[in-house]
Order: C-alpha cells, then structure tokens, then sequence
C-alpha cells in the first residue's frame, strides 16, 4: 500500500487489489476537511483505511464517489463505519443503490462471475448517510474546494470533481482506463454504455482547461487536454466503428479485431501488448450500443 502526493493537498493511495498494485487509485483531498474519491471494492477499502490510520486521520468528512460501479464505490459502507462523521456523495440516479446494493451485486455477478469474490463484502450505507449530488455543486473542505460536474456516458451517474487551484480533475471512469503500463486512455464501457454523452462528458472537461487529469485506473496524467483530446478522438472512432460493425453483423470477437485494426495507436502497441480481457472489457457496451442503434 503506497501514499504519494500529487499537489501538497492531494495524494492518491494505492492498495494492491488480488496482488496487483494500479489498479483503482483512491483520491485523498486534505483541506481542513478531509475527502477520499472512490474508495474502492471493500478488499480495498480496508488497506485505504490502513492507510488513513497509518498518517495520523483521525477524521473523515467526505467520501466522494465518481459513480457507484462496485470497484468504485464498493467499500463506502466500510468507510462510514470506520469515520462515524462522513457522509458518502454520489449522483442522485445511484443513491438508492448505495442504500441497498443488491442490483449492483447483480450486475457485477452477471459481468464478472466470481471474480466479484475479490471485491469482499458488498453491503449498503445507512440511508442517513448518502448525499445526493448536484451538478454544480460545490463542496467546500477549508481551504480547498471540489466542484461536482455530471459526466455520464461510461454510466449515467458518473460525475467528475473538479479542483480550481491546482487545475486538477479527478474523472473516476468517465474518460477510460489506461492500457497496461503508461499505455494510451481507452474508453472503458460495461453497458449500458451511451459514447454520445462519453464525448459530451470529455468536451465538458476540456472546457475546463484542465492542468492534471486523475484517472481512477489508474494515476494522475499531466498535459490533461492533450490526453483528453486523444480520448476523444478514440471514443469517436469506437462509436462510429461499433456502428459499421452492427451493420456487418460483427459478433464481440469481430469488433474487436476491427478496432485494433482501425485504432492506429492500438496498431502500433501490436497484438501482442495489448491486455485482451481489459481492451475486450471496454468494447462490450461499445459493441452493444452498436447493435441497439441498428434496432
Ligand atoms: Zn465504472
């Protein structure tokens, strides 16, 4: 389990997930007031609090949530047992799924079988505990402040926080998930999937200006526009190859090969480095949305 700092109010902690460390960054944000992003699956959550305890927090104010994907948002019940003071943010659409999770379990069994074994307990938060969101919103913590901006697309409540001082923006999974080590951003889309919005979401964010750009898998990235302008270039290409590949009738296997075909950058990296189960994990909702266009 690693601290590191990014600015002088800003770390990210990383808990080894299943023996692999970067998998899900979570976000510390210190002002007088203290916020965590994301917490992660339970399994994590534990080696976050390790991590609190080991540098001297005794409080906790805010448990911040980019969405409610249970990787994300699992452990947050862990979170507001341990720090009887916080409160856990999301978007209004996933409150009533963090109160009870049972659809979200669900999900994750249907997309992931047993591998949501390594995310530990799934349990709800107290009802009086969860803070619904508002676009906009500001949450001040003394001396720094994050702003909430819906950002749908990879799910209809995602939303990104934005910090104004530091031009930092912590986007959870709302641009995708960097490919193998320092490898390119690649939209990550577990369906439903909506790429229209994704693009409407990324625009969003590079009209903030954005300096840093804090991707939940995983790490912070410096030159943020450059990046986000490369995200969105792949998410437009991916939405108009899902569309050709629907009209072809292209099964899973079919679009994939298509987009390493199409995706120049991808190209490059060849075949052999791509990790297949986390490119083929971001095709599927493209695939899918795909196919419902064509309906
Ligand atoms: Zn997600």
């Amino acid at each position: 389990m690693s601290l590191q700092h990014i600015t002088d109010k800003i770390s990210v902690i990383d808990v080894p997930l299943s023996g692999a460390s970067r998998v899900l960054g979570t976000y510390l944000v210190e002002g007088e007031k203290t916020a965590v992003i994301d917490p992660g699956p339970t399994s994590q959550t534990l080696g976050v609090l390790d991590a609190l305890q080991t540098h001297g927090f005794r409080e906790l104010d805010a448990v911040l949530l980019s969405h409610i994907h249970l990787d994300h948002g699992g452990g947050s019940w862990k979170m507001v047992e341990a720090y009887p003071n916080s409160f856990v943010y999301c978007h209004p659409r996933g409150a009533a799924h963090m109160i009870d999770p049972s659809l979200l379990k669900e999900g994750a069994q249907r997309l992931f079988g047993d591998r949501i074994l390594e995310y530990g307990t799934i349990s709800g938060v107290p009802r009086d505990r969860v803070m619904e969101s508002a676009d906009g919103e500001v949450i001040d913590l003394g001396g720094i402040v994050l702003q909430v901006l819906w950002t749908p697309g990879h799910s209809s409540h995602s939303q990104s926080y934005w910090e104004p001082d530091s031009r930092t923006v912590f986007v959870g999974d709302a641009v995708g998930h960097v490919m193998g080590e320092g490898g390119p951003v690649v939209p990550v889309s577990p369906p439903p999937h909506n790429p229209l919005k994704g693009v409407e979401s990324i625009d969003r964010l590079i009209g903030l200006s954005p300096e840093t750009l804090c991707i939940a898998h995983f790490g912070p990235h410096g030159n943020a526009v450059e990046h986000l302008r490369r995200i969105r270039e792949r998410s437009v290409l991916w939405e108009r190859l899902s569309i050709q590949a629907a009209k072809e009738g292209m099964d899973l296997e079919g679009f994939h090969a298509l987009v390493l075909e199409e995706d120049d950058e991808l190209n490059r990296m060849g075949k052999a480095d791509s990790p297949e189960r986390s490119l083929k994990g971001g095709l599927l909702g493209f695939h899918r949305y795909g196919k419902w266009m064509q309906n």
